[in-house]
């Protein structure tokens, strides 16, 4: 099996993206893995501190990797916007196989600092186990959790300026680069964020490494499009799938009202997680 980094190469040669979508439980691994094999595209399976809190850090990890060497299948898992070296550190100790170090709220200095730390303990576990870890950090803040929104967030969608990516990259030593480019977490009520397509292609060309977009959930499909061909080789895709499956348990709720076995109540949740997978990564592989 290729490695995620090679998937990644892979896919910015071929002008498509990987897609990262997030779980905090069984329902959403299975609708994002049946979508997945259904396509046969590499994936990579995140949770956020507060996802990993109610699944279980070790058993979020033992579950991927039960389907990797079940079906040896490229399903990847990535800590998903930590905030503190401690917890980028457990992840890689767990064997994730990449870590999110998020400190786009810092400012630029303490944010290379915290993101340096956790490149040179990746690299270290590395180097003792042959394990590829990828170290992913942003720059530029574009708001946090993946809730449905009034509005933009205060002071998210300051944008990141090329040169600022450029000394990032080479002071930290990242894998992968989470710019500022215009989408914002969450789904944002009013309007539809737009994302900077040539923005993307010279943060591409300055940084020098893969990039990632944040923030997919509620994006026109052509700034998906748009982003992808300028340089966005991976994108995360959380709220869209998490409001797909709290209104698939609502109306199966409301539909059965005596029904009280979960697996019943819980399948249209795990069907409609597949059917919004299915269509990002569609889109995001340009299949038709
Ligand atoms: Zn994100």
């Amino acid at each position: 099996m290729k490695t995620l980094l090679e998937y990644i190469h892979e896919a910015e040669e071929k002008g498509i993206a990987i897609g990262h979508f997030n779980i905090s439980n069984l329902e959403a691994l299975h609708g994002i893995y049946n979508a997945t094999k259904k396509l046969n595209l590499p994936i990579v399976i995140g949770l956020s501190e507060g996802e990993e809190k109610f699944a279980g850090l070790e058993e979020a990890y033992a579950l991927v990797s039960a389907i990797r060497t079940r079906d040896n299948y490229p399903i990847f898992i990535n800590a998903d916007h930590h905030t503190s070296f401690e917890s980028v550190k457990k992840c890689i100790d767990v064997g994730y196989d990449m870590v999110i170090i998020d400190g786009a709220k810092l400012p630029f200095d303490e944010n290379v600092a915290i993101t340096k730390k956790c490149v040179e303990y990746a690299r270290e576990v590395s180097k003792n186990t042959g394990r590829e870890i990828l170290v992913e950090a942003e720059l530029g803040y574009i708001g946090s959790g993946s809730i449905i929104r009034d509005s933009i967030p205060e002071g998210a969608g300051v944008l990141t300026k090329p040169e600022d990516a450029k000394k990032f990259v080479e002071l930290t030593g990242i894998d992968l680069f989470a710019p500022s480019v215009g989408s914002i977490h969450g789904l944002i009520k009013s309007g539809k964020p737009h994302i900077n397509a040539e923005l993307v292609a010279e943060i591409r060309k300055s940084g020098g490494v893969p990039l990632v977009l944040h923030g997919g959930s509620g994006l026109r499909d052509e700034d998906f499009t748009n982003a992808i061909k300028s340089g966005i080789s991976m994108v995360h895709i959380n709220s869209e799938i998490r409001l797909a499956y709290k209104e698939a348990i609502e109306k199966s709720i409301k539909e059965n009202p005596s029904e009280i076995t979960p697996a019943k109540i819980l399948q249209p949740a795990v069907d409609a997680i597949a059917a919004v997978v299915e269509a990002r990564l569609k889109l995001f592989s340009g299949i038709k």
